[in-house]
């Protein structure tokens, strides 16, 4: 199978998008870091022919050797590791942003299930969110329970 890194990159990114959909992992820089690690070395290839192919690129044939290797193979992998790294670094921001919904209130991303669960009227939002609306709708109905009963005692004071 011959492959390009073009190829290899899409893929790395296609199953990151995949891995995060699946985990619905939010704002956990480390978890994403291995997660990134653990994909980029997943998807260097493993036959030196597949390997040898990709240094025909000019991203790892102009890559500085930063993994080291003793070897030509084993310093072309690291490159096509690195590149992978680095695509995924890249493109996280965005697998993020198709992902997670922004809450219409506060802008942070969240879980769509979050957004969908607060849909109530109109517009869902975060659950934090959500309950601070909740909060202040309890606070205007104590408002509105404590003048009626105001104005309720002010009446049986006059009528008395
Ligand atoms: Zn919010």
């Amino acid at each position: 199978m011959s492959q390009n890194l073009e190829t290899v990159l899409a893929d790395a990114l296609e199953e990151l998008t995949d891995r995060i959909r699946e985990e619905e992992i939010l704002y956990k820089p480390d978890h994403y870091g291995d997660m990134i690690s653990e994909l980029a070395d997943s998807h260097v290839p493993v036959y030196t022919s597949e390997i040898m192919a990709l240094a025909n690129a000019p991203a790892i044939y102009n890559m500085e050797n930063e993994l080291g290797g003793d070897t030509l193979e084993a310093q072309i992998s690291g490159r096509i590791y690195t590149a992978i790294t680095q695509h995924l670094y890249d493109g996280l921001k965005e697998v993020i942003d198709e992902i997670f919904p922004e809450c219409p209130i506060c802008f942070d991303q969240v879980l769509e299930e979050e957004i969908d669960r607060n849909d109530g009227e109109g517009e869902g939002c975060c659950d934090g969110c959500q309950d601070d609306l909740d909060e202040a709708e309890e606070e205007e109905l104590t408002e509105a329970e404590e003048e009626e009963a105001e104005e309720l005692a002010e009446i049986e004071k006059e009528s008395l």
